[in-house]
């Protein structure tokens, strides 16, 4: 990207200013209460991704922005690997984390979760034309790749006899099936169905239902008095309109009507 010099100099001079204010406000890195800071695994479009200036962009982006702004809350995003978001939450170096994240009972065990803020499911990707592929038992013995810490690495792990690899994020599993590497990979359908369409996965099908069908919701440490702000904001966004621009903005469609 080019740079201007008057943009450069604009972010030199408002590098400085927030330094000075930063400096202002001592040097405690504690977590301020008009601050909330959010967690992500940015490898998981049209959720969460690195937009082409380094920022982050998503569905899951603009909605924790728009709880924010209903929160009257400041949201600064922290980019993590998917399997280190539970850990931060639990050691409170994040106040929240939203990453297309499903609610589990076993993840309930020591995180709190809002209220189910979007509808998913675990789907089989395969190459394009791959005939002997249609549900999980002929995942018997398969190579599969899956992301780390997630629902379809659980999923993949229950398969007798299957070979897994497991990779830090979705694309990069789909690239591995895309590659010809492996036989298949089990991830969530919306993320794969984005990167079918968008092109950035080339010569990939997804096949049959799906597997399970999932909750997104917004992850928080056990026992966060945050959890009622969160879903109040969550009900308004979606009362008011705001979800479902979302919705079409990501997704081009009209959301679900439950
Ligand atoms: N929904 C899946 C899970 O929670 C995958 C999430 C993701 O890859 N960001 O495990």
């Amino acid at each position: 990207m080019k740079v201007t010099r008057s943009a450069f100099l604009r972010n030199a001079v408002l590098g400085l200013l927030s330094a000075g204010v930063l400096a202002a406000c001592g040097s405690g890195a504690g977590t301020s209460e008009d601050v909330w800071k959010v967690g992500t695994e940015a490898g998981f479009p049209p959720f969460e991704s690195v937009g082409d200036d380094g920022e982050l962009v998503g569905f899951d982006i603009d909605l924790f922005n728009a709880i924010g702004e209903k929160s009257g809350k400041t949201i600064e995003f922290e980019n993590l690997p998917f399997d280190s978001l539970i850990p931060a939450l639990q050691g409170g170096t994040i106040d929240a984390a939203i990453s297309g994240m499903t609610i589990t009972e076993e993840r309930e065990q020591t995180v709190d979760f809002s209220d189910p803020y979007f509808n998913a499911g675990l789907a089989i990707a395969v190459k394009e034309d791959t005939a002997d592929i249609k549900t999980l038992d002929d995942l018997e013995g398969k190579k599969i790749a899956v992301q780390i810490g997630t629902t379809g690495a659980d999923t993949a792990n229950g398969v007798p006899d299957a070979e897994v690899t497991t990779f830090e994020n979705a694309p990069l599993a789909l690239q591995e099936l895309s590659n010809g590497n492996v036989d298949a990979v089990i991830n969530d359908a919306p993320a794969t169905l984005d990167a079918i369409a968008t092109g950035n996965i080339p010569g990939i099908d997804v096949v049959g239902e799906l597997l399970t069908e999932e909750s997104y919701g917004i992850a928080m440490p056990d026992g966060s008095e945050n959890v009622e702000t969160v879903n109040a904001a969550l009900a308004e966004i979606k009362a008011d309109g705001t979800y479902a621009e979302l919705y079409r903005k990501w997704f081009g469609a009209e959301p679900p009507t439950e």
